[in-house]
């Protein structure tokens, strides 16, 4: 099977906490035979243009979109993140909120850095800056530093050991609630898909009564197909999309060496996300 046929509709670029930049992701899966990919940046939408130019240039397909951090209490620390699919870039609401948002996560850098001096670790604000260039700041920016600097031996374990929501220099961010998140993308003419829905951690039945109300506030589609999602989760959520007439979604999460072992298009090996889910998008904008 030709992997024209396929999509990634979840990625980050340099423009949040992703590696490789805007160009550099879409000559990626340019190279990598994929039809279409969506740009899904944490907060921003600022890696769009140069990616719709490359997308020109390269044949490949770029839907503009981003990711929103949910505030949300749910049993179990589950968490909820709504991906915008097919944003108008010059929307003003949406911009202005991703620009707060953006604001904020400046805001919490210092106070990251500041609970690490005080475990003996010295990390100066300006080379996380740095390093985030004028990408929308994050936690990966700082594992980062910490892996450089030897104050952790991975990604993962600066988060296990430090970053990680308990751990002792978790700071949370500010986050948009759920029907703002919704309003915001819709107002965007945007397609508000819950992403990942396995780190909601609710068992299928839970997930089938919490959807009832996510679609009632405009959620109009599911990601389905994740790179760590088992078969089982897979098929689960494509029911549930079926019975609750959502659209389906699926994309890999990519991030460069950020999160190793996830490749553009295909997660960790088996994943095929079929160009047909795009086409089912279009039809219902
Ligand atoms: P932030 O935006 O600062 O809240 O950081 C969240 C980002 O960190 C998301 O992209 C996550 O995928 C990423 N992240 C969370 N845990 C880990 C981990 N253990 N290894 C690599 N990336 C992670
Ligand atoms: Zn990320
Ligand atoms: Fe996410
Ligand atoms: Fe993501």
């Amino acid at each position: 099977m030709s992997m024209c046929e396929f999509v990634d509709l979840h990625t980050h670029t340099t423009a949040s906490d992703g590696t490789l930049s805007p160009v550099e992701l879409v000559k990626l899966a340019s190279s990598q035979g994929l039809r279409a990919i969506a740009i899904t940046d944490h907060d921003t939408i600022l890696g769009i243009p140069e990616a719709l130019k490359e997308g020109r240039r390269s044949g490949m397909e770029v839907i503009p979109g981003t990711e929103l951090s949910i505030e949300y209490v749910l049993p179990n620390n589950g968490h909820i993140h709504i991906l915008g699919l097919f944003i108008d870039l010059e929307a003003e609401a949406l911009n202005k909120g991703l620009a707060w948002l953006r604001k904020k996560r400046e805001e919490r850098t210092p106070k990251i850095l500041g609970i690490l001096r005080e475990q003996g670790m010295d990390i100066p604000v300006n080379e996380v800056n740095e390093i985030a260039g004028k990408g929308a700041v994050g936690r990966p920016h700082i594992a980062r530093l910490m892996l450089k600097k030897g104050y952790a031996s991975s990604i993962n374990d600066a988060f296990e050991r430090y970053l990680k929501k308990g751990a002792v220099a978790y700071v949370p961010k500010e986050k948009l609630g759920l029907e703002q998140a919704v309003n915001l993308i819709r107002e965007a003419k945007g397609t508000p898909i819950l992403a990942h829905p396995f780190t909601l951690n609710l068992s299928f039945p839970e997930l089938d009564e919490l959807l009832i109300g996510l679609k009632d506030i405009g959620l109009r589609g599911i990601e389905a197909f994740y790179s760590t999602h088992s078969k089982e989760q897979t098929k689960g959520y494509l029911e549930l999309a079926e019975k609750h007439d959502l659209l389906v979604s699926g994309g890999t999460d990519f991030h460069g060496e950020n999160k190793p072992g996830i490749n553009i298009g295909t997660g960790f090996g088996d994943l095929r996300i079929p160009y047909s889910l795009v086409e089912r998008m279009k039809m219902v904008i």
